[in-house]
């Protein structure tokens, strides 16, 4: 990583590890903040709790006093570097342009590198993500073995475990039949006139939870005219486990991706991906990898952006649904994609969409903070399903596997009967024929 400590004060105090690796990754970028507060509020974990320390201009102010050595006791800016949801709200609302997702990621991956006895959650997330996530094999049985627990209703018998493994158990989705968790074919011809050729990202835990997206997504670029490649050696792309810090991890699955699509790229329009969460981090490969990152993230477009550029003029079929859009973070935030996918939407006929109340907060899901945070990732969703259920309508579709999950685990703890979706599904069922 570049040193990044041009002109950085010398103080006297505590010469850690922590402080020169913060002064080498992210103080100069600490200084584009101006401290003005117009991010204060986009911020969800400051609109919950109202504290300066918890708002993007207080945690930008803590990496800064610590790195130049005014603060000395790191404690309150790792617990806020990790309490971050990372939603890059703040960006949006910045007028300095301050880049708030490289210095939180830099900050989380400088806070672990330099951990000496992490704790035991710290440990299980760090197996997860390694041991797991990255791995279908391992990820597919233990997706197996939830399809049992619930075929057999044995998910009912968590009311038995105490609050916070209850409301974990809660979010689990309910696992697809087997014929949506099938591998992708490895090719698929265009429709019609051939326009290009694309490259599907499948995700890992994509195929499993939400096959059905991607091969929506397949089948939707099929019609529109362009061939699609599924290259069988692609993987994780380390989304999570830059999240968490743990880049060292995620630069070796990017590398991965790198080698499986590159080869393919002066043949391809694009590399089409399904998850915003996925595309926000290949598109910004560079800055983990460098120059053969570059060339991955030039690549990446998210589904619904590519498709709203292309324009296919596909027939569509009415979907007489009123629907919200609700925009996932790293969509609208990281990659600044929010009037394309409302007008792929809008032009499906006698589709309704219906607008909600700040449909560009954060849901709370952010990666495994859900998981790892459940109280303040709760006390964020809650205005959302307000918001939701306020509106009435029949489907939400959201562009993002983890929302779709923590929106879902929402309505459902509501006895909500409003559905969620992604938009391309909805765009599959417009396009088919009429024959299939
Ligand atoms: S990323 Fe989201 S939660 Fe974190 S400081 Fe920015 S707006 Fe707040
Ligand atoms: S991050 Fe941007 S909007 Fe927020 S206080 Fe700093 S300069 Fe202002």
């Amino acid at each position: 990583m570049a040193s990044d400590a041009g002109g950085i004060p010398e103080r006297e105090g505590v010469g850690s590890g922590l402080r020169e690796g913060l002064r080498a990754a992210i103080y100069s970028k600490t200084l584009d903040c101006v401290h003005c507060g117009l991010c204060l509020q986009s911020c969800p974990t400051y609109r919950v709790t109202g504290r300066e320390t918890a708002s993007p201009r207080g945690r930008i102010y803590l990496m800064r006093g610590f790195a130049e050595g005014r603060l000395q006791d790191p404690e309150l800016l790792v617990e806020e570097a990790f309490a971050c949801l990372g939603c890059r709200a703040c960006e949006t609302a910045c007028p300095s342009g301050v880049r708030y997702g490289e210095m939180l990621e830099r900050t989380r991956a400088v806070v672990r590198s330099e951990e000496k006895d992490a704790s035991l959650s710290t440990k299980i997330e760090r197996f997860a993500l390694r041991e797991i996530v990255p791995r279908p094999r391992r990820l597919g049985i233990l997706v197996g073995l939830l399809r049992w627990v619930q075929a057999l209703r044995l998910d009912r018998l968590s009311t038995l475990l105490p609050r916070g493994l209850r409301d974990r158990v809660a979010l689990a989705p309910r696992v697809p039949p087997r014929r949506e968790r099938r591998r992708m074919p490895l090719l698929t011809p265009a429709e019609g006139v051939r326009r290009g050729r694309v490259a599907l990202f499948e995700g890992c835990v994509m195929p499993e939870l939400f096959g059905r997206v991607n091969d929506a997504a397949r089948l939707v670029l099929s019609r529109a005219g362009y061939e699609v490649i599924v290259p069988r050696n692609q993987g994780c792309c380390g989304a999570l486990h830059a999240h968490s810090g743990e880049i060292g991890f995620a630069r070796e699955l990017a590398l991965r991706n790198v080698r499986a699509f590159t080869g393919e790229l002066g043949q391809l329009d694009a590399i089409i991906v399904t998850s915003a969460g996925c595309s926000a981090s290949m598109r910004e490969a560079e800055s983990w990898i460098g120059e053969s990152g570059g060339v991955l993230a030039d690549g990446v477009r998210d589904v619904l952006d590519f498709l709203d550029d292309a324009r296919p003029g596909l027939p569509l079929r009415p979907i007489p649904k009123r629907v919200c859009y609700d925009d996932a973070c790293h969509l609208v935030h990281a990659q600044g994609v929010a009037a394309g996918p409302r007008r792929l939407l809008q032009a499906i006929p006698e589709l309704v969409l219906v607008s909600h109340r700040n449909p560009e907060a954060c849901c709370g899901a952010a990666g495994i903070y859900n998981l790892t945070r459940p109280e303040m990732s709760r006390a964020v969703l809650q205005p959302k399903i307000d918001a939701l259920i306020e509106a009435g309508p029949d489907l939400v579709a959201t562009a993002n596997p983890g929302c779709a999950m923590q929106l879902s685990a929402g309505l459902a703890a509501r006895h909500s009967e409003i559905g969620v979706v992604h938009p391309i599904e909805l765009l599959e069922e417009a396009t088919r024929p009429v024959t299939a």
